[in-house]
């Protein structure tokens, strides 16, 4: 639940939002009512014996819609999850996935468990017995219900659960694609594990090539130098931290963790806080940064772009008055409520929604899915031949024009896309698509006013049309 008592439930708060877009929207009551509504949600709670006696565990397995099918979604490890919260995230992933057009339907999953409170071997266990649980009623599946890594689980628990299927199912060739977000060994995909920081990178450089928008948040110029507040250094927020200090020159002014927030105006230094925060298990006694034990105050300082990359609900009617960032980026799943975004909107300030600046992980695990059913890996077979293909065209212009092609293109012009280029190039194309899709219905309909708004209407047309199309 979120803490303000005035605020909708996350589920309830995912609603609002569906309604504000399908009321602009012409669609019949009973098909709207069908696109909204959470299909099912199975509760298990199932005993692993630990440290000697049995401990009993919860966990969801949630499917929004099976419009198409898998239906696809993370798993989630965290001591609060809850059915109210999965549903939420469920709908999330139907939404999302249509906007990015992933053929999958929209599913979540979560286990009641603080990940950190176990060892290896007995998050093994725990993992095991919950896929056990799962696959037996095809909620693991590779034509079914596909599962990908989600806050507190990665690739590690991923490869359990994929072995864990394969043991139950012993003739299906497709084994490896029941889960997805695999370790590259396990079947897993290159560029996976970065993919939805690169996806929230890629969603930043796509909006920053529209003037127009950019002028929208009141800021100008490209995304060089912008300064950043990211809360959250998991895997979605460190990565996408990492690649804008990185290669687009940002500067990282902020990062709130668990224990607290850090900040310095000359930019923190990524790769070093990401460490420090391993090795402490927080952000506390980072060398050269004002530290403050309430973090959440820095969701309030002034900044170019906020990007909350930890967890819902983070921006909410307590707080929306006083955040000062003109751009915020959904990087987490739900990080703002119905009530801050009511708030944030009247002031103007743009919000790039989380159905969209997430996506980049499922369109990879669309990948790697792709890659397990072919069984192959991508540019195995065609890298070397467009390599020699270019060799071929590099020497015909040397020997037309009897002058040398200039050495540091020759390298970058002769190198074939392996598996992270096709990837990456999937990826950016994706992020791009989409977002031409959004903003063409934001710039084009007087009646809609933000980007979230127009997402879901996007997103709510092509679910729509693929009932219409099964004739339902
Ligand atoms: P993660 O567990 O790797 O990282 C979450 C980080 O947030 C951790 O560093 C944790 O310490 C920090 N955190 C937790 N509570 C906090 C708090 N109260 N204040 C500040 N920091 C806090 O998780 P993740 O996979 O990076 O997921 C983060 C968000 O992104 C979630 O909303 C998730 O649903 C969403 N998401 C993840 C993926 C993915 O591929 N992993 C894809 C789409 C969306």
């Amino acid at each position: 639940m979120f803490e303000n008592q005035a605020e909708p439930s996350f589920r309830d708060s995912v609603n609002l939002m569906f309604d504000q877009a399908a009321d602009l929207m012409d669609i019949p009551k009973g098909l709207r009512e069908k696109i909204k509504v959470c299909n099912s949600t199975y509760t298990v709670r199932f005993g692993v014996k630990l440290r000697g006696e049995i401990h009993t565990f919860t966990g969801y397995r949630s499917v929004h819609s099976e419009h198409m099918e898998p239906v696809k979604g993370g798993i989630r490890y965290a001591d609060n999850v809850h059915q109210d919260e999965v549903e939420a995230l469920a709908a999330l992933m139907t939404f999302k996935c249509s906007l990015v057009e992933v053929p999958f339907g929209g599913s979540k999953g979560g286990l009641r468990i603080d990940p950190r409170a176990w060892d290896e071997d007995e998050l093994e266990r725990i993992t095991r017995r919950f896929a056990y649980e799962l696959i037996k009623r095809d909620l693991i599946h590779p034509s079914q219900n596909v599962p990908a890594p989600d806050m507190g689980t990665g690739e590690r628990e991923m490869a359990w659960m994929a072995d864990q299927y394969a043991r139950m199912n012993t003739t299906d060739i497709d084994a490896r694609a029941c889960v997805t977000g695999k370790p590259r060994n396990a079947g897993g995909i290159a560029g996976r594990v970065e993919a939805t920081g690169r996806g929230v990178q890629y969603a930043l450089r796509e909006f920053f090539r529209h003037k127009e928008d950019v002028a929208a948040a009141n800021l100008s110029g490209g995304l060089g130098g912008k300064r950043i507040i990211v809360q959250g250094l998991g895997n979605v927020g460190y990565h996408a931290a990492k690649f804008l200090q990185e290669e687009d020159g940002c500067r990282i002014i902020g990062i709130i963790e668990r224990d607290g927030g850090i900040y310095s105006d000359d930019g923190l230094p990524v790769e070093e806080v990401r460490e420090h925060l391993v090795t402490n298990g927080g952000v506390h006694g980072f060398p050269g940064a004002a530290y403050d034990p309430n973090g959440a105050v820095l969701l309030e300082q002034e900044c170019d772009i906020l990007v909350p990359a930890a967890l819902e609900g983070v921006i909410n009617l307590n707080n929306a008055a006083n955040v000062k960032a003109p751009l915020i980026i959904e990087a987490a799943n739900g990080p703002i409520t119905a009530g801050a975004d009511r708030v944030l909107r009247d002031r103007g300030t743009v919000i790039i929604p989380d159905l969209y600046a997430n996506a980049g992980g499922v369109t990879v695990s669309y990948f790697e899915w792709v890659k397990n059913l072919s069984h192959i890996r991508f540019g195995r077979m065609g890298r070397r031949w467009e390599e020699a293909r270019h060799g071929l065209l590099i020497d015909g212009l040397e020997q037309m024009t009897g002058k040398q092609f200039p050495e540091n293109l020759k390298t970058l012009f002769l190198h074939g896309p392996g598996e992270v280029d096709l990837v990456r190039s999937g990826l950016d194309d994706t992020m791009r698509t989409a977002y031409q899709s959004m903003r063409e219905v934001w710039h084009g309909k007087e009646v809609v006013k933000d980007l979230r708004t127009a997402a879901y209407i996007v997103s709510i047309e092509r679910v729509a049309d693929t009932y219409r199309s099964k004739g339902l």
